[in-house]
């Protein structure tokens, strides 16, 4: 558990400011009309690290989750169950990919659900299909990858996240979205990569699983699980979210994370985040793997992109913010 006590008291205002600045975040008005102590306290649950690093390996256990194979229908199944057993109102929200290499795939945004009855809401997001190729890769590059960070990472972050919801209650509507057929897009692609990839984001954005949908922000999470992550600062979320990334990597670093929450710049990349911005208007960042000067790790559409190279520290360590992101926001405004 991470706890922070907020001790509110008129006469100690220097130390309640100590400690807002600390958690970034104002307190809720909380007038109880005595003029007594008031304590209000926040718990944040911590990331279990067997527990999220067995989420990863569950999903890698399937095989390669590639629209239209068994395994990826394995796996939307267990997450539909995984999130019902969290109490989450569940959406499989159904609908056809078209591949750039001809097929179609039955392809399924899963949507898990925390308080949907509530207005303020957040959107935590990740895309769970395994890409069809290892074209990064110098062998057996027609074949499918295990993609455990690339989509098992950040997919393993947020069920772990849903079962600390259900143990912890938050007084916030949170919604969990698994994109599909995100990683299926073109690489050779003369730069369009809009028609090829992130095909579930930009379904999901033109058709919210709840009509008029609003949050009032969104996290995307994509391979956050190695021990050498840099999760850099993005600039398609610095365009879209400056304050949401600048407050989330301070947190970050309060929490003692800095060594994975980078404080420098790389540029804008085409991921869910950009469709989630730009067509339901949602303002989201994008944390993920980016090294500052040589871009996505070596195993990126690799073989090596297994389960071997998951780290729970890192897994931890990004979940961690997350929660301390949500549960902050339940109780004042983050
Ligand atoms: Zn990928």
């Amino acid at each position: 558990m991470t706890r922070y006590r907020l001790i509110l008291m008129s006469f100690i205002t220097l130390v309640a400011t100590a400690l807002l600045v600390f958690t970034g975040c104002e307190p809720k008005e909380n007038n109880n009309g005595g003029g007594g102590t008031e304590f209000e306290e926040l718990v944040i649950p911590n990331i279990n690290r067997d527990s999220v690093y067995e989420f990863v390996k569950k999903q890698v256990d399937f095989g390669p989750r590639v629209p239209g194979s068994q395994a990826h229908k394995n796996c939307s199944e267990w997450f539909e169950k995984k999130f019902n057993s969290y109490g989450a109102k569940v959406t499989m929200q159904r609908f056809e990919a078209n591949f750039h290499f001809g097929a179609k795939a039955d392809a399924v945004n899963v949507i898990a659900s925390f308080n949907p009855e509530k207005k303020r809401r957040v959107l935590l997001c990740a895309h769970w299909d395994s890409r069809h190729v290892a074209d990064q890769d110098t062998d057996r590059k027609d074949e499918a990858i295990d993609g455990a960070d690339d989509g098992g990472s950040g997919v393993a972050v947020l069920i772990e996240i849903a079962r600390l919801i259900k143990e912890n209650p938050i007084d916030l509507g949170v919604d969990i979205v698994l994109f599909d057929a995100e990683d299926q897009g073109d690489s050779e692609g003369e730069g369009n990569t809009t028609n090829t990839w992130c095909l579930g984001s930009q379904h999901w954005s033109k058709n919210p699983h709840v009509p008029g949908y609003r949050a009032k922000y969104g996290i995307l999470l994509d391979m956050v699980g190695t021990a050498n992550a840099r999760f850099t600062k993005e600039q398609t979320s610095m365009r879209y979210a400056p304050t949401l990334m600048n407050k989330t990597w301070k947190l970050a670093a309060d929490l003692g994370y800095s060594n994975y929450f980078v404080d420098v710049p790389t540029g804008p990349i085409t991921d869910d985040h950009t469709f989630v911005n730009q067509i339901a208007k949602i303002p989201t960042i994008d944390i993920i793997n980016r090294q500052p000067n040589t871009g996505f790790g070596e195993y990126w559409h690799t073989h090596d992109d297994n389960i071997e190279i998951i780290d729970k520290s890192a897994l931890s360590a990004t979940g961690n913010v997350v929660l301390a992101v949500i549960y902050n926001e339940s109780a004042f405004q983050f």
